[in-house]
């Protein structure tokens, strides 16, 4: 399988207009082949007729067909993993490792998704039968599910080639609710993006759908993603990036003449805050394990903890003094794009010369896109009074925040913004008494971590990654991992006094998929008599 550098539109291509742009491999400082043609507004009006055309049969389709074809995806991309992974190994120089765990987690998450849809317990089925004596007035059937919202415009992450990009979590749980999806590529490695659309269109033919279920646009600029957000047709949007990006979309879809929601997970500094008791009962392991979630794909996962928050002490002191000799001796690895390696380059200059701000460990780089740690330290009182300071670095790169007491550690999580993650390390008996603390971490983040790290997530259906602004665009309502991830492209609707053979069958009185549903109160599969 190559690319061939056209987008797709259901099964045809793009048309002729669209500006050139070829792939970078940032290992070897190199553009790739062949050229790739940016989607034109013409390919962007096809898309969505073709979506729109196809949006009523996929919110028919039940959910044992949504699964056959998910899982049918997730078939063809095992099925041609080897030549998934060596294209994403140029385009991203991340290690043939790596990018073969993640299109098995890949195929992982398009089963489950797909296994939600069929088992239908997230359209969250309600049913209060009429009483029609009640006095002094009749109560009437009130019967109500998620419906799916139609096209779905998805915007592909750079960090996760597989997982969070063209056949990744937004598209899987968007087709799983019941929506046709259009990924606008991510520029950074639009052949594997090619390489994975075509095995979806693969699976749409081979299960009889409609052609406008799955399209794909590259984009030089900014042109066509702003297009697709801005069409009638589009419904909602899903995005995985930067915090500059998702806002730009969300004001896009807020200032429509009809507004959809903006799904956008974007910055977070994750932070991570030790206590003495965890220090004094495991010192050497906490710098080994925060060693790795630090450095795991060069710092750049959304989940990378940015922020560590200490009380000053001797063991303390010794314990950054241990991590900052470790860090010292990692290897620089190769970031994902140009334009990843110069914010992160600039942002660390940058944070040098914030007052109060001293670098611990600078790691030396010898490539062009090449990243090695770069931690700063700071007092609780410089962080809390200068703002910048709890903006995201991407990259290789966090911060320690000295506190002089616990009472300063509560200030740091007060001030914190919302993050996806937050991690609490505490030793055995202090754990317990530190519910003010945890109470305000979980108003701050989706994930609230105890005595481990936030990177290496696991999909599943408790999952929450999500949290409140600026992590989120949605005020951290929703997440973008694990089953409960459909609920954003749906809406509920309720229908009143319907008989039953009006009713879609997730409703009706005999059950027919045999669903959890809540009848008068009660959370049952049986029918209602
Ligand atoms: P990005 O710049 O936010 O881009 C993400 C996607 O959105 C790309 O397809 C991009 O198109 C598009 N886009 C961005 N701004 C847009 C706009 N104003 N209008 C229309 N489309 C727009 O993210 P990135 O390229 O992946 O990396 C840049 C920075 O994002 C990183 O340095 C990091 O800070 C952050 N990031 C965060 C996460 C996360 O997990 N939250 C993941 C990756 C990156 P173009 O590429 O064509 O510009």
């Amino acid at each position: 399988m190559k690319p061939d550098g056209g987008s797709l539109i259901g099964f045809g291509s793009s048309g002729l207009g669209g500006a050139l742009f070829n792939a970078f491999d940032p290992a070897r400082d190199a553009f790739l082949e062949p050229s790739f043609q940016s989607g034109t507004v013409e390919d962007v009006e096809r898309a969505l007729q073709l979506a729109a055309a196809a949006a009523p049969v996929w919110a028919q389709l039940p959910g044992a067909q949504r699964n056959k074809f998910l899982s049918m995806v997730a078939d063809n991309l095992e099925a041609k993993a080897a030549d998934l992974v060596a294209r994403a190994m140029q385009e991203t120089a991340l290690p043939e490792a790596r990018l073969k765990g993640e299109v098995a987690r890949t195929a992982g998450q398009l089963r489950l998704y797909g296994e939600a849809a069929e088992r239908g317990d997230w359209l969250d089925a309600r049913i209060e039968t009429a009483l029609p004596g009640r006095q002094p007035l009749p109560k009437p059937d009130h019967r109500s599910m998620l419906r799916p919202l139609g096209p779905v415009v998805v915007f592909g992450s750079s960090n996760f080639p597989f997982a969070y990009s063209v056949a990744g979590g937004d598209t899987a749980s968007a087709i799983a609710a019941g929506c046709p999806v259009i990924v606008k590529a991510h520029p950074a490695h639009p052949g594997t993006s090619e390489l994975v659309g075509r095995l979806i269109l693969h699976a749409v033919r081979d299960c009889g759908l409609p052609e406008g279920t799955f399209s794909l646009l590259f984009d030089a600029g900014f042109k066509i993603g702003q297009a697709l957000v801005k069409h009638p047709l589009v419904k909602a949007v899903g995005f995985t990036g930067s915090l500059k990006g998702g806002r730009t979309l969300a004001d896009l879809a807020a200032a429509r003449p009809v507004p959809i929601p903006v799904y956008a997970e974007m910055g977070s500094i994750n932070p991570l805050f030790i206590l003495p008791g965890a220090l004094a009962e495991r010192s050497a392991a906490l710098v080994d394990g925060l060693h790795a979630s630090a450095n795991v794909g060069i710092g750049q996962f959304c989940t990378n903890p940015g922020l560590i928050v200490l009380q000053r002490s001797a063991p303390a002191e010794q314990f950054i003094k241990n991590l900052a000799a470790k860090l010292s001796a990692t290897p620089e690895g190769t970031m994902l794009t140009a334009g990843i390696h110069k914010n992160f380059v600039s942002h660390t200059a940058d944070r040098a010369h914030q007052p109060g701000v001293k670098v611990i460990v600078r790691g030396k780089i010898a490539s062009a896109c090449g990243a090695a740690p770069v931690w700063f330290e700071t007092d609780a009182l410089d962080f809390l009074s200068n703002h910048a300071l709890s903006e995201e670095i991407f990259g290789p790169s966090s911060l320690v925040v000295w506190c002089q007491d616990r009472a300063e550690m509560l200030a740091v999580a007060h001030d914190l913004a919302g993050n996806l993650t937050a991690t609490l390390h505490a030793g055995a008996t202090e754990a317990k008494e530190q519910g003010d603390l945890v109470a305000i971490l979980a108003a701050k983040a989706g994930r609230v971590i105890l005595n481990s790290y936030p990177t290496g997530l696991e999909v599943s259906p408790a999952i929450v990654h999500g949290g409140p602004y600026p992590a989120t665009s949605d005020g951290g309502r929703s997440t973008s991992v694990g089953t409960r991830a459909l609920n954003r492209w749906a809406r509920l609707v309720c229908y009143q006094s319907f008989s039953d053979d009006l009713l879609p069958p997730e409703l009706q009185n005999a059950n027919p998929l045999g669903l959890l549903r809540l009848v008068n109160g009660q959370w049952t599969d049986k029918l209602v008599s």
